[in-house]
This record gives structure tokens, sequence and C-alpha cells, in this order.
């Protein structure tokens, strides 16, 4: 069942509604047309009782102006181009350079903080859609996003990307919901077990941009193959957790048949299984929220409040000839798909 409500203004005066996918068990998703946002995720823990494990805003202000991209979809090219820039066929495009003024941080946050057009097209699945023009944020091509949000009955949120441009251009999209398997507001993710299919990681420099070394992850903090706790080596002695405070590290997926990864919290026992087809997902521990950003329930978004799986192409691909690549052609079509499958681990 799907509900449809209105969500308020953004302070330009756009309307923004909020769809509620509800399943025959009695779980919830709600998503909202700002930013294609998974804004709640309802699931129940080992007693049968539903919290929202998703770290966010009750309000469109919230995700206006305090957000870290919570839940937002994000592109057109997730996570981070060097020095904003980047060439295609010898023809050189310059970025918004949003962080630090100078790399290029999700896409210049351009799908993140736009309104999307939304269309139930089942009793289970939300599309949401949005065109950005040739040249927005420097990127190549007029391009038109689509993003599909199906919930299931099994508790498995999917969500299918499409895009297509008129103009040879680079796309990576990806989903930036902070989860919290013990409910949202529930402290530090520290103790959440996860096991990460991938043998190696991209190692990156002081401005988290890979330096292009597949790093075997063998005797390193960064070795998730076998499930262990976030928390476990997060202070290891190790140069890239301190550079970036925590985990915020793009890990090379094996590709294998299983999930790329599981996450598991022993306390409330719920537990999520991440499959996707894109090479990388980039961990993301919350390094840098700090408590000065009020969140759901007013309460301040604390240092590792939520972990993000962010799936996507390895940062800076279009400058990194050696990483599986991005670039759609004109005419051509992305498609990418992802998909959260919540349970409880007894
Ligand atoms: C980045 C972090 C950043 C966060 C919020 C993540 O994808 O890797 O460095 O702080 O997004 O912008």
């Amino acid at each position: 069942m799907i509900e449809k409500f209105s969500y308020g203004k953004t302070a330009d005066g756009k309307e923004v509604f909020r769809y509620r996918i509800t399943n025959n068990p009695g779980a919830y998703v709600d998503l909202i047309t700002y930013g294609a946002t998974v804004d709640r995720i309802c699931v129940p823990d080992k007693n049968g009782d539903l919290a929202d494990i998703l770290v966010g805003f009750d309000d469109i202000e919230g995700h206006e102006t305090r957000s870290n991209y919570q839940g937002q979809t994000v592109g057109r090219y997730a996570n981070r181009i060097a020095n904003g820039v980047f060439s295609i066929d010898g023809v050189e495009y310059r970025l918004t350079q949003n962080e630090k003024g100078k790399t290029c941080l999700h896409g210049g946050g351009e799908l993140s903080h736009a309104v999307w057009n939304a269309i139930i097209i089942d009793d289970n699945a939300v599309e949401m859609t949005y065109s950005s023009p040739d040249g927005a944020q420097g990127f190549p091509g007029n391009v038109d996003f689509k993003v599909v949000f199906t919930f299931s009955d099994r508790n498995e949120l999917k969500i299918d990307y499409f895009a297509k441009t008129d103009k040879k251009t680079v796309i990576n999209l990806t989903n930036h919901a902070y989860f919290n398997l013990d409910g949202e507001g529930s402290g530090d993710i520290l103790g959440t077990v996860l096991k990460i299919d991938a043998d190696r990681f991209t190692p990156t420099d002081e401005d988290s941009i890979p330096t292009g070394e597949l790093r075997d992850v063998t005797g390193t903090a960064f070795d998730f193959r076998e499930p262990k706790p976030i928390g476990k080596d997060i202070g290891a002695d190790d140069e890239q957790l301190k550079m970036c405070k925590g985990y915020d590290h793009n890990f090379c997926l094996n590709g294998g048949e299983g999930p790329a990864v599981t996450a598991y919290s022993p306390v409330s026992g719920r537990a999520v299984d991440v499959y996707t087809d894109l090479a990388g997902v980039q961990l993301y521990t919350g390094n840098f929220l700090n408590g000065t950003r009020a969140g759901k329930g007013g309460r301040p978004i604390d240092r590792h409040a939520g972990f993000c799986l962010e799936t996507q192409f390895y940062p800076n691909t279009p400058n990194t000839p050696s990483f599986p690549q991005c670039t759609v052609e004109a005419g051509g079509k992305f498609l990418s798909s992802t998909m959260f499958k919540f349970y409880i681990k007894k």
C-alpha cells in the first residue's frame, strides 16, 4: 500500500511530497521528493518492534539546510572528482568545487537538493524523475534521471537507477542513507558487525582522492571479509584511518554470488544484506558528524551516529583510467541496481 502526503515547501516555494510504502507484514519506507530521499525505514527488531533505522530529519528545512546527504540520491557523480576537473575526448570540463574549494563532491549536491517528480507505479513502488540540463555543475549533457524505489513483503528495498544522456558524459549514482540498526538516535554504530566481500580497497590522498592503488586488505583494519564490529579496528594505527578520522573509503567488491555487504546489530538483531551490480562501495562511518546539527526529534547528530554503504563506481574514476569506467555515450543509457534486504538475525 502506498500513501501520499504533503511534506511542506522548500525555501523557494516548491512543494515536496512524502510517499509511504507499507508492506503486508507492516514494515514501511518513507520517500520524499526532495533529493529523491529515503527518509525512513521502519523494520522490526528481534522482539518484533518497529523502529526507524535512518538518521535524518523530520522536516524539509532539515533536509535543505542541515543535511550531510542523509538518505538522499546522490549524483550526477557520487563521491569525488579530483580538483573538480576531468576530460572526455580531449574536452575539459570544470565542475563545481564544493569541497574545500577544490574537489567536486557528490556532483555539487545537485540531485540531492533538487525536487524530483514522483509517480506511484505499483502498490509497492514509486518512481522519481529529474532532468538535469547540459552544463549543470559543469557536467556535459542533458540527462534524464529516474530512480525507482520498491519495497517488498520480504523487507527488501530495491533502488533502480536509470539515466539517459544526449552527450557523452560520466554518471555515478548512489543513495546516502545513514543506517543505525538499533534505531536512529540510539547511540553510535561502533558495535554493528560488518562483513564486506572485498579483497581490496582504494587508499586515498589527503583530499580523499584514491591514489590509484588497489590495496590488499589482508592484515589491515580494512579486512571485513570475516564479520567484525565497525569499532574493532577503527582506532588502529593506520594512516588511512587517521586521515579520515575513521572509515571513509571505497572497497573494491569481489562481485561474488552472495551479498556485497552484510551489517548486523547484536543489540536489536536487525541485519541488512546489500546486493549491487556496481564495483565499489564507500563505507563511511559518520566521522565528520559532530553533534552541531539537529536531526530527528531535534536530537544532535553525533559522530558515528550512522554508517553509510554507498554503492558506486570508484571515486575519481573519470581521472583514473585503470578503474572501471562510468562513461555513458551520447544517446546511451545508464542502468544500475542496489538492494537492501532487512531481516532479523537470531
Ligand atoms: C564522503 C564523506 C562525506 C560524506 C558527507 C561521504 O560520501 O565520503 O567524506 O563527509 O559523504 O558529505
